[in-house]
């Protein structure tokens, strides 16, 4: 009897655990609800920048830092300043990479967009870089079925959610902490926002080349938030409807020639 108790039990279990997981499933599929957080002894370094502590990667200790990309409403600031102002900032003391960078995206995970629209949005993000200087920057989107943004040696582009308090998107990057090379890039945008990636971007959604565009500058731009830096790429905040950071500016390409040469 007691055998029975327990064999029905643990069908009910199991039966119960499916039922959660088919539900859990259904509800992140619907709603691209995945989330991402920071890990707990993530420790805010300066406005925006998260130092995530320390991976070994053949036998050399790499640091990785979150930069998070913010909404801020510019609607009632009239800007006196244009996209040829030439500053920009390099990041950690000046981090890049040696080798070309190969992004990947998780079909499953695109914010409800078409996976068509997101690869020829984002390879416009990347080509606006790449065309600016002389090393072969990024390669061309491919896929992955891969979800973390841990580092694990693959560049994933991914949507999931990070939070109902502004925050856009963030860009995780690990680097050699002797050669200052980066090793990893992990791009994750929020789905607590509507993202669009046709030519007029309603004003009710976030522009994906917009913001894309600034995300794929952290290999090797940190974000500026003095208020003349207010039309270039690498400017910390953006809005809704906003597109003006698909092109650079003249500091974002003068900071990224500097880097990687023109
Ligand atoms: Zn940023």
């Amino acid at each position: 009897m007691k055998k029975i108790i327990l064999g029905l039990a643990s069908i009910a279990l199991v039966f119960g655990l499916i039922g959660s997981v088919g539900a859990i499933n259904t509800a992140s599929k619907k709603d691209q609800k995945k989330k991402f957080s920071l890990p707990e002894n993530a420790v805010e370094v300066s406005h925006g920048v998260f130092y995530l502590g320390e991976s070994m990667n053949k036998g050399e200790v790499v640091e990785g830092y979150a930069f998070v990309h913010y909404a801020k409403s510019t609607a009632k600031s009239k800007p006196v300043w244009d996209d040829t102002v030439d500053i920009y900032k390099f990041m950690r003391g000046g981090l890049k990479w040696a080798n070309t960078i190969q992004y990947k995206i998780n079909p499953s995970y695109i914010g409800g967009l078409d996976q068509n629209d997101v690869e020829i949005t984002l390879n416009a993000s990347l080509e606006i870089w790449d065309s600016e200087i002389s090393f072969e920057f990024f390669d061309s989107i491919t896929t992955t079925t891969e979800t973390s943004v841990g580092f694990d040696g693959t560049n994933i582009v991914i949507w999931g959610y990070l939070g109902s308090s502004g925050t856009i998107a963030q860009n995780t990057i690990w680097f050699n902490r002797r050669t200052k090379e980066i090793v990893e890039s992990d791009v994750v945008f929020n789905t607590h926002y509507i993202w669009s990636a046709v030519e007029n971007c309603p004003d009710n959604a976030m522009d994906l080349q917009n913001i894309a565009t600034h995300e794929f500058g952290h290999n090797g731009l940190g974000d500026l938030y003095m208020p003349k830096s207010v039309e270039l790429t690498m400017h910390g905040y953006s809005d809704y409807g906003e597109t003006k950071k698909q092109d650079l500016g003249t500091g974002d390409v003068s900071g990224i020639q500097e880097l990687y040469g023109n």
